[in-house]
């Protein structure tokens, strides 16, 4: 029986690990993939303080050494399903079951994908789906922004003060975005529109050239050169393991509360899984600490 299970090793599960262990409880940290989660898969990373530049996997590394220093279990393993026992929390992965007092869900989210032509070939080669992280990859250089809501407008205004042009691409005449943003994006200078628009294919061999668009309402068709594709037609958090507890609403999200605990009593929620403006890993080390601290106290 463990004080606590935490679920996905990125940084707000690493975080949580680091502050549990350390106050002396039982840890045991479940991954899929490797230690880091997105972190893993990122080239540089140049705004977690104290690290001016480092990549992705360097740092993955070393919070994934000081997330085990002060003595928590890490152990491999797809999580599927989390049934609630009351006082104690059953988990059960594709190789394992386990039992903990309590749980934290940090499992992040997945990339809503288009699903055109040549985006899983040049995706981390042109195409991206963060651009606070490599917009500046892009510096002086025209890029592409895919989709029509609050993301992709802010994004685009984003990559507008570091690019030579944004041109945003979106399948419909009207955005889904507040006001507000559609008016200083449509203000922008350096901001074109593709309207009307949806991608036919990402072209390019080893690096991404252009984008293909189609108009749905003429089918004229447009290549738009560009270095770099941004897409943000949403990010789709990791619940679905959960749903048989009866915490996942209807859009696949998990309600919390102030001290980021769910509707069943010692299943806490944190990172990118959350509802949340800011998907970064700052806000994911954050929401880490909160869970660990809140269970130390209930377990003390
Ligand atoms: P994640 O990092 O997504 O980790 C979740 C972990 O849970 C994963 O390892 C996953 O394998 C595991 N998991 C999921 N389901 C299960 C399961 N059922 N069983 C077991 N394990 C499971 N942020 C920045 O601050 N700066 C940047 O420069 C930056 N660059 C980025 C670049 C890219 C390309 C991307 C995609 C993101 C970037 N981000 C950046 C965002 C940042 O990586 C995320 O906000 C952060 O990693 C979220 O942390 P997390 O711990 O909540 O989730």
């Amino acid at each position: 029986m463990q004080d606590l299970i935490i679920i996905g090793a990125g940084p707000a599960g690493l975080t949580a690990a680091i502050y549990a262990s350390r106050a002396g409880l039982d840890t045991m940290i479940i991954e899929r993939g490797a230690p880091g989660g997105k972190m893993f898969v990122t080239h540089e990373i140049e705004n977690y303080p104290g690290f001016e530049n480092i990549s992705g996997r360097e740092l993955s590394q070393t919070m994934h050494k000081h997330a085990l220093k002060f003595g928590a279990k890490y152990e491999y393993g797809d999580v599927k399903e989390i049934v609630d026992l009351g006082e104690t929390k059953k988990v059960i992965t594709n190789m394992n079951e386990y039992e903990a007092k309590k749980v934290i869900i940090a499992t992040g989210t997945e990339n809503r994908k288009l699903g055109a032509p040549g985006e899983d070939k040049l995706q981390g080669a042109g195409i991206s789906y963060c651009a606070v992280c490599d917009g500046n990859f892009f510096r002086d250089r025209d890029v592409a922004v895919i989709g029509g809501g609050n993301s992709a407008l802010e994004e685009a205004l984003y990559l507008a003060d570091i690019c030579s042009s944004v041109t945003i691409v979106h399948r419909r005449q009207e955005f889904r975005a507040e006001d507000y943003i559609v008016n200083k994006v449509k203000q922008h200078e350096k901001i074109k529109f593709v309207l009307d628009s949806n991608v036919k294919s990402f072209d390019g061999e080893d690096t991404l050239q252009s984008v293909t668009v189609v108009n749905k309402l003429t089918n004229e068709e447009t290549v738009i050169p560009v270095a770099g594709a941004f897409v943000y037609v949403g990010l789709i958090p990791i619940t679905s393991p959960f749903t048989d507890l009866g915490i996942v609403d209807e859009r696949g999200n998990i309600q919390v509360d102030e001290r980021l605990e769910s509707k069943i009593k010692g299943v806490f929620v944190a990172g990118d899984v959350r509802e949340k403006d800011l998907r970064q890993i700052a806000t994911a080390t954050n929401d880490g600490a909160i869970c660990a601290q809140n269970i130390i106290n209930d377990l003390k």
